[in-house]
């Protein structure tokens, strides 16, 4: 006997919507939503679709009717509540339109809460579209089955960003140029320092030498090395985030 395959499939579209939801309820999709249904989808009258609000949860839903351009989704019932995000901070500095796309979408799939664009002396390319980095995160948040979407806050320049820094919050800020000095380790790092983090990661062309010590001079500054190689600005998001979120994130079986 076959086992019953677990409902919803596993393969049940997965959507945000941006709006309250509720057991019972019912909502209408039109636009981008409709039209992946409906034609990427290819989603019919009764197939199961996992909504998620960022507000109060996820829900299992089914196709209760279809349009040409849109559909009603009747809601059956509260899947998971709205999760806790592990509180760690990505700012960084924006770099080429891709890779910076790529920087938003890892760290969305890897649990970071809040990510803020830094614009600093070096930055060559801030001129990313805060919506498109948002739908990015969305995506990347549908697809990884995230209940609560990361923050993108708006871009700000480094100065401001370290004028209203958070006085609980830790700065882990990834500094290419200590490895040689034995200061800087990541490990050590995390077991000396819990609570709210943030991770600083710079543009293509590294921090100034004055951007260096105004971002060392900050009480909760923790300068990290992330090995003897010059990462590129994604790999080294990437390598920080995941190494933060192993030892102080939300990765450790319970
Ligand atoms: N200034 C570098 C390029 C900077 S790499 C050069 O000489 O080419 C972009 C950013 O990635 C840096 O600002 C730093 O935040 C981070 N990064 C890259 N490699 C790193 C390493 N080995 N340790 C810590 N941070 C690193």
């Amino acid at each position: 006997m076959p086992a019953t395959p677990a409902y919803p499939p596993h393969s049940a579209p997965r959507l945000y919507v941006d709006a309250e939801l509720a057991d019972g309820a019912q909502i209408r999709l039109d636009g981008s939503h409709a039209h992946y249904l409906l034609k990427v989808m290819r989603i019919r009258q009764g197939d199961p679709v996992k909504l998620f609000d960022d507000r109060t949860g996820e829900y299992l839903a089914h196709v209760s009717a279809l349009g040409k351009r849109d559909l009603i989704l009747t809601i059956n019932g509260k899947t998971r509540g709205r999760e806790a995000v592990p509180d760690l901070w990505l700012c960084s500095a924006p770099i080429k339109k891709d890779r910076f796309n790529w920087i938003a979408e890892k760290a969305t799939e890897l649990g970071v809460a809040k990510m803020i664009p830094v614009q600093t002396e070096r930055t060559q390319s801030s001129n990313f579209k805060h919506e498109k980095l948002r739908a990015h995160m969305i995506e990347a948040a549908e697809q990884c089955e995230r209940t609560a979407l990361p923050v993108l806050a708006p871009q700000l320049k480094l100065p401001e960003l370290l004028g209203q820094w958070p006085a609980d919050r830790h700065l882990f800020f990834a500094d290419e140029r200590i490895h040689e000095s034995g200061e800087g380790s990541f490990r050590k790092a995390l077991v000396a320092h819990d609570g709210p983090a943030a991770i600083l990661i710079g543009p293509e062309g590294g921090f100034s030498d004055a951007e260096n010590d105004m971002i060392r001079a900050l009480p909760r500054s923790v300068p990290v090395s992330l090995g003897p190689r010059i990462l590129r600005a994604d790999t080294a998001a990437l390598a920080a985030i995941s190494l933060w979120m192993a030892g102080r994130g939300d990765w450790n079986p319970r």
